[in-house]
């Protein structure tokens, strides 16, 4: 990582910058730097305050940056200057926000301006909320008695003194008109007045009772306390295998900071799911946190926002973007499943969530905790250097046992013909839910089959914009790519020989096994759970509700099903195909594997009945397999460190990718040969590549790729900038920059 600014300035200690004649402003685009404007002499403006200022023909928001380091070389001359035009009547950005802004950027290589759009990507929370009006009881009085009719008397109940409600709101709870309000209105039973301005959110009691902790979870529960106290920048890894109670320990830590009166923020990787996760929440703290998430309202984001920046969010849930969130407070960011590759944004500015947490952390003096069962190699190279506290929960809470995990050998035991279940997983199901319990089968694959070939001539049918088959939906009767999007119904005959009926599904997906299990049990209440099934947060967490009322038998999912989710009924776990994701030469693929099969096997056997897990394998002797198996993944995890340690592979190395694209082929070739022959070389520094990338067509545009791999005392940004600067790219050609990539596609 870079070195991170040394002194830490308060912004009362800068001083306004009106004295000056200029200011630099940065604005939310992807542009060099920021910009110069003049500052009009009725103005005092200091870094961090939000100002609008144009730019071309129209003015745009943007914030006062800090002066430069050094003098730039050629500045604008002062006459060439165009004024700042106002300033917004929202909190300045606080200067640990600017240098995170500024240190994200230099570390993704990205415009600052773009990562300065994710810190202000509510541009409606800059600006004074306009008030709203509403209704609020009149006080009792005057001689007229107005009619008091049930309509009206209605409205009065739903009605409490000095609160005001908004009108369509009251109307709809006392199944009134709007009219009948203004009727009351002018009778005088009610008055117009303005409403609150924002939403409030409630304040978390870190006093209201939460379930006693078991000792070991008090233990660690302490130990986060006390991190937490301390006001310092500092992180723990917090381990503990599925079910342990984590969560229950850093809500412990959250409770602390709130004593503190310091803000918290918690990362899911896919917050959309996080309905039990809430009413945990809930239950802790009295009150429901703030979320942020791509899912959450406009209205509510703009309020969100706000109150994040006036202190009054003292928590917030939410997906990776909520880092950028203008905190003033900061004092604990907790990282949960920090394994996840969820947390990588792969568009625009690049970035890992969990480890720009730490960076935040760091730059508010905050403590940091990630949280996993099975935490990534990363992680646990920094906990064994002792750069990071280590705690474990050794048990599952409640004296729940592990699930046994046992392999299907499909050698052995394969399933008949046409079908993927094997006779041993069918009959495991069929006595789990002959018991009353619940049974689940994994398959991280969505669709009906990702394959659709042609029997008479072996004709494959492709995406036309990517290197990808199209994948089968069939309860829609499409072809269907994952990649782009594009879609087509089935045809009738082959579009290569025109042979009619002779295409044919390979292998399954979740909607395949779907069909399989009717047949299989009939009269078994079956679910799927995959992302095209439970579009948004509501539906999965109905789906979570149906599950854990009983209402289901048997559920079907891909990976969604692997997170965090407590099934209390749930004892047996079927994996359909354990061997999925070790195809492909992706560097983590063997870690990965055992990271989702072990998690998707901890759903199992979480309350008092014992769980089972059946993995299904044509290579049971994998050490991924055997890890399984064993439990012992921290064996694994050191077999994997071995192995990647020697080749200086991350983490005992860096990597950085270049992802050179174009429509055209061959401009997409020659960039890649130019990138190549300017490669940066020397001791422990190396590039691999350029090579087709393995979608070396994606939405239309050809992919090239180039690995840098340095040794770990190496930074990759100098020499990716010095790269970069000396290779001229064209227009229509795109250089994608991946630091620390987590994907290889
Ligand atoms: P993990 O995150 O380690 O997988 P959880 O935090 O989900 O484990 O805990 C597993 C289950 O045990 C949850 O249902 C949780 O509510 C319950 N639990 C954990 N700790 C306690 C406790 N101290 N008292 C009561 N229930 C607890
Ligand atoms: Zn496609």
């Amino acid at each position: 990582m870079l070195p991170l600014p040394g002194k830490h300035r308060d912004m009362k200690d800068t001083p306004p910058v009106s004295a000056r004649t200029r200011v630099r402003v940065l604005l939310p685009l992807p542009l060099a730097g920021a910009y110069d404007y003049a500052v009009p002499a009725s103005m005092a403006l200091r870094p961090g305050e939000f100002v609008s200022v144009p730019l071309n023909h129209r003015d745009m928001i943007g914030v006062v940056w800090d002066p430069p380091a050094e003098p730039e070389a050629t500045p604008v001359p002062d006459r060439r200057l165009r004024p700042v035009s106002a300033t917004l009547p929202a909190p300045p950005m606080t200067e640990s926000l600017r240098r995170f802004v500024d240190w994200v950027a230099a570390y993704t290589l990205s415009p600052p301006g773009a990562v300065l759009r994710m810190a202000m990507s509510v541009p409606a929370a800059l600006e004074a909320p306009t008030p709203q009006a509403g209704w609020i009881l009149a006080p009792p009085g005057g001689n007229s008695r107005p009619r008091i009719t049930p309509e009206r008397q209605r409205v009065l109940d739903a009605m409490r003194p000095g609160e005001v409600r908004a009108g369509a709101p009251l109307a709809e709870e006392a199944k009134v008109s709007l009219g009948v309000l203004r009727g009351m209105a002018e009778n005088g039973l009610i008055r117009p007045a303005l409403l609150p301005q924002r939403r409030r959110f409630g304040w978390p009691d870190p006093a209201h009772p939460g379930p006693a902790l078991a000792p070991d979870q008090a233990a660690a529960g302490a130990a986060l306390r006390a991190t937490v106290a301390a006001g310092a920048f500092g992180v723990t890894l917090l381990t503990g295998v599925t079910g342990s109670g984590k969560t229950e320990v850093y809500l412990d830590a959250v409770a602390e900071c709130l004593r503190q009166g310091r803000q918290a923020l918690v990362l899911l990787p896919e917050i959309a799911l996080s309905a039990q996760w809430l009413d945990r929440f809930r239950a802790r703290f009295g009150v429901a946190p703030a979320l942020w998430h791509s899912e959450v309202t406009s209205r509510t984001r703009r309020d969100t926002w706000r109150a994040v920046a006036e202190g009054e969010a003292p928590v917030v849930v939410g997906a990776r973007s909520a880092l950028f969130l203008p905190f003033p407070d900061l004092g604990l960011v907790v990282v949960d499943e920090e394994h996840e590759t969820a947390f990588k944004q792969e568009d625009g500015v690049v970035y890992h969530a969990r480890d720009m947490a730490v960076v935040r952390a760091r730059l508010n003096r905050a403590a940091c905790v990630l949280v996993s069962a099975t935490p990534s190699l990363e992680s646990l190279t920094n906990a064994e250097s002792g750069r990071y506290a280590a705690l474990h929960l050794p048990q599952r809470h409640g004296g729940a046992t592990l699930p046994a995990i046992t392999m299907v050998d499909l050698r052995r035991d394969p399933p008949e013909r046409g079908r993927f279940l094997s006779p041993l997983l069918a009959t495991a199901v069929t006595e789990t839910i002959g018991r009353g319990e619940q049974a689940m089968l994994f398959l991280n694959r969505r669709g009906y089959a990702p394959l659709t070939l042609c029997r008479h001539c072996g004709h494959r049918m492709r995406c036309p914009n990517c290197t990808a088959w199209l994948v089968e939906h069939r309860a829609q009767r499409r072809l269907q790519c994952h990649h782009c999007g594009h879609a087509e119904p089935p045809p009738a005959e082959c579009p290569e020989c025109g042979t009619a009926n002779s295409l044919t599904a390979v292998g399954p997906g979740v909607e395949r096994v779907m069909e399989e299990a009717t047949a299989l049990w009939p009269d078994a209440r079956r679910l799927v759970m995959a992302s095209d099934t439970l579009p948004g947060p509501a539906a999965a967490a109905e789906a979570a509700r149906a599950i854990q009322d009983r209402e289901v038998d048997l559920i079907i999912g891909t990976q969604i099903v692997a997170k965090g989710w407590h099934f209390p009924h749930l004892t047996l776990v079927g994996v359909v195909d354990a061997d999925l994701g070790l195809a492909g030469g992706d560097l983590r693929a063997a870690e990965r594997t055992v990271q989702l099969l072990h998690q998707v096997a901890g759903r199992a056997g979480r309350a008092e009945a014992p769980g089972q897990v059946l993995l299904q394998s044509f290579s049971p002797d994998h050490p991924v397999m055997r890890a399984l198996v064993s439990g012992d993944l921290e064996a694994f995890m050191q077999e994997e460190a071995a192995m990647r340690r020697p080749g200086h592979w991350p983490p005992f190395g860096r990597l950085a990718a270049l992802i050179v694209s174009s429509e055209e082929e061959r401009e997409a070739d020659r960039t890649a040969r130019d990138l190549g022959l300017a490669a940066p070389g020397g001791e422990g520094v190396q590039v691999l590549g350029p090579a087709p990338a393995p979608l070396a067509l994606l939405r239309g545009r050809y992919r090239r790729r180039l690995l840098l791999k340095t040794r770990r005392d190496i930074a990759v940004q100098p020499i990716l900038r010095d790269w970069l600067a000396r290779v001229p790219v064209p227009n229509h050609v795109r250089v994608q920059v991946d630091v620390d990539p987590v994907g290889f596609l």
